[in-house]
């Protein structure tokens, strides 16, 4: 029987990351993942955004998140010899005087300051934006098809395409095995499809669909633009635009609904005329208290989840596989706020 350290489930973002996380620490992991083109990784734009929201909220745990992350990817792709991560201002602009008078005085702020390259920048041509713009800092996007397929080449013979069969999974007094291999713990990492597990079944997740848009539109614009909804510049006049939320339709459907209203958002935002070349849907595996699930299993010590990384998955899964990784290796308590004992 072959022996791994872990098995992992799952090849998105989280399963890339911590699987990178333990086999720099010399850990052997096989990873078992059925490639999904609607999965939630395979989907996401990949935007690293410090503040979002309608209300512009600094993104959570942002200043611990964001130092790390910059750092991790940009090792991870130079290991793998590809440019994956993009360093990029995202623009959003100003539609009325007092917004930028409100940021004006927030980009003072210690919590704001690292994020605001400036207040007052004029938007590129072909953006509506009448009273200029916050262009962010500590921002960008990650090629997540382009990562995600390179990692899983370089794993090579520790990487089977297939799908996981929990029935198929034996505790044992050492850990688990699972097909011809023994492994010391299992690490779920599937997604939003981890609600369908025995092990996890309890747990209060809240998937929410999301819809993206490629489009082409005459010109390349510098900057990622946001405001209703982003675009995102691919390079040779693409874009991805999105995205939608939608909990109650939890299916791969792409919907006329979804195309039409990001349409109507990109309007307000760009004076160009769209061409739709693509549309995708995907489910973000998200949660009720909007906190990752990261942990290991109260009744199954050998069993471990990272999820619930929700809308953010590009920022927070770094951080927190660090965290778990280090549960791993020392036993390391994971912090409360994400740690699954929470339900516990
Ligand atoms: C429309 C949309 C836009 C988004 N935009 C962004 C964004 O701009 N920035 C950002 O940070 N996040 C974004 N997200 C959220 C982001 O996609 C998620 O946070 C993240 O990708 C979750 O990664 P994951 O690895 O946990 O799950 P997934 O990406 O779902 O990966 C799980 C993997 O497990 C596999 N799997 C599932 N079941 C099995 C099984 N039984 N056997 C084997 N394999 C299995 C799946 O096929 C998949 O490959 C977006 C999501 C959507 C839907």
């Amino acid at each position: 029987m072959q022996a791994y350290d872990y098995i992992i489930i799952g090849q998105g973002i989280a399963g890339t990351v911590i699987s990178h996380q333990l086999r720099e620490a010399g850990m052997t992991v096989l990873v078992i993942n059925q490639t999904n083109a609607n999965a939630s990784s395979r989907v996401a734009a990949g935007i690293i955004n410090p503040i979002t929201g309608r209300k512009m909220s600094l993104t959570w745990r942002a200043h611990d998140l964001f130092p790390y992350l910059w750092d991790f990817y940009s090792q991870l792709e130079k290991q793998l010899g590809i440019k994956a991560l993009h360093l990029q201002e995202i623009y959003r602009p100003f539609l009325e005087v007092v917004e930028q008078n409100d940021w004006m005085g927030k980009s003072a702020e210690d919590n704001f300051k690292p994020f605001v390259n400036s207040v007052n920048a004029p938007a590129e041509e072909g953006i509506h934006a009448p009273h200029d713009g916050l262009a962010l800092n500590q921002a960008g996007w990650l090629d997540l098809n382009l990562l995600l397929d390179t990692y899983r080449d370089a794993l090579g013979v520790h990487y089977r395409e297939a799908a996981f069969r929990e029935e198929d999974l034996l505790l044992t007094a050492e850990g688990v095995e699972y097909e011809g291999v023994k492994a010391k713990g299992i690490i779920y990492a599937q997604g939003y499809a981890v609600g369908e597990s025995k092990y996890w079944e309890g747990l209060p997740f809240r998937p929410v669909k999301g819809e993206v848009l490629t489009i082409e539109l005459d010109r390349d614009f510098e900057r990622i633009y946001n405001r209703g909804v982003f675009a995102l510049p691919l390079g040779n006049h693409r874009y991805r635009v999105g995205a939608t939320y939608d909990n109650h339709n939890l299916n791969y459907e792409v919907t006329e609904q979804a195309r039409k209203t990001l349409l109507e958002k990109l309007e307000g935002l760009v004076k160009l005329s769209p061409k739709v070349v693509d549309q995708r849907a995907g489910i973000r595996p998200a949660t009720k208290d909007r906190r990752p699930f990261i942990g290991q299993h109260p009744d199954y010590p050998q069993i471990f989840l990272f999820g619930g990384l929700g809308t953010k998955g590009v920022s927070l899964a770094p951080f927190f596989g660090e965290q778990l990784k280090n549960l791993l290796l020392k036993g390391t308590k994971i912090e409360p706020e994400v740690d699954i004992y929470r339900f516990f």
